[in-house]
């Protein structure tokens, strides 16, 4: 049934085919590429091309590289299939313009098919809580050969994300109204090239969070507001000591409980 996801292990859409344990590819396109081409061998996709288009217009609005040498490239493209994934893994690592500036090890490439447009969340939202422990992450860059990989990777449960608290999005939601008011400045024509970045963001952020982000929008003109110093730059209220610091340095989402705005850690200044 169209909609409901059959599973929710990520087992169930990764086949040991459709690891890489040593990819030859010695850059970011490279490695877009040979994994493209596992899953055309394995029929999980017809059109590389565009669906290469695709993941590089993603990869230039913001890096896909999570940090903890992980990269999560992806696109959603229709396929005749729910999700399309294939893992590979470079021993010498692969420049992904990390956050964390480390280089990547480990390359989980995901197709996404637009009839479930939650999908693609509950893999982000598992994987991020898996990254998130050291033990498994050291199992992950640690394995020793397919088999290995494959086995650790079985592990990893497709979730949704808590409500309270929306896991490593933030960047995003804010780039996506840096978008929304960029554009009010412009041409129709000029809005158009905006317009495809933000359904980039859009298609990938949990549906209640771009509901509520829009609604905002609208009532206020804008929806995201940065936390200085432990306060809230929208109220200019103090943000609870707790929620202050676990914003700061994150790039998970808050939301302010004195105006309701998505609240993102202040860019640090530079000097
Ligand atoms: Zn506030």
């Amino acid at each position: 049934m169209k909609g409901f996801l059959k599973s929710s292990y990520l087992s169930d859409y990764l086949k040991p085919s459709q690891i890489v344990f040593n990819l030859k590819a010695k850059d970011k396109i490279g490695v877009l590429e040979e994994l493209l081409d596992i899953l055309t061998k394995l029929k999980l996709i017809k059109n590389k091309k565009l669906i290469l288009t695709r993941i590089i217009d993603r990869e230039r609005l913001e890096s896909t590289a999570v940090g903890h040498n992980v990269a999560l490239p992806h696109a959603r493209v229709d396929t005749d299939g729910e999700l399309a994934v294939v893992v590979g893994r470079s021993k010498e690592g692969i420049d992904f313009e990390s956050v964390d500036n480390k280089k990547v090890h480990i390359i989980i490439l995901v197709i996404w098919n637009p009839s479930l447009p939650g999908l693609f969340n509950h893999l982000f939202a598992g994987l991020a809580q898996f990254l998130r422990k050291s033990a498994f992450r050291q199992r992950i860059l640690g394995a020793k050969n397919q088999p290995e990989l494959y086995k650790v990777l079985s592990e990893v449960e497709l979730r949704l994300p808590q409500e309270d608290k929306i896991i490593n999005r933030a960047s995003l939601l804010k780039k996506l109204q840096d978008i929304e008011l960029k554009k009010r400045k412009l041409t129709k024509k000029q809005q158009k090239e905006l317009e495809k970045k933000a359904n980039l963001i859009r298609v990938e952020l949990d549906e209640a969070l771009v509901t509520r982000f829009d609604r905002l929008m609208k009532r206020y003109g804008f929806a995201v507001a940065e936390v200085e110093e432990g306060v809230c730059q929208s109220c200019n209220i103090n943000v609870a000591t707790g929620m202050s610091s676990a914003i700061e340095g994150s790039n998970d989402i808050y939301v302010c409980e004195n105006c309701g705005k998505f609240l993102v850690a202040a860019k640090k200044r530079s000097k």
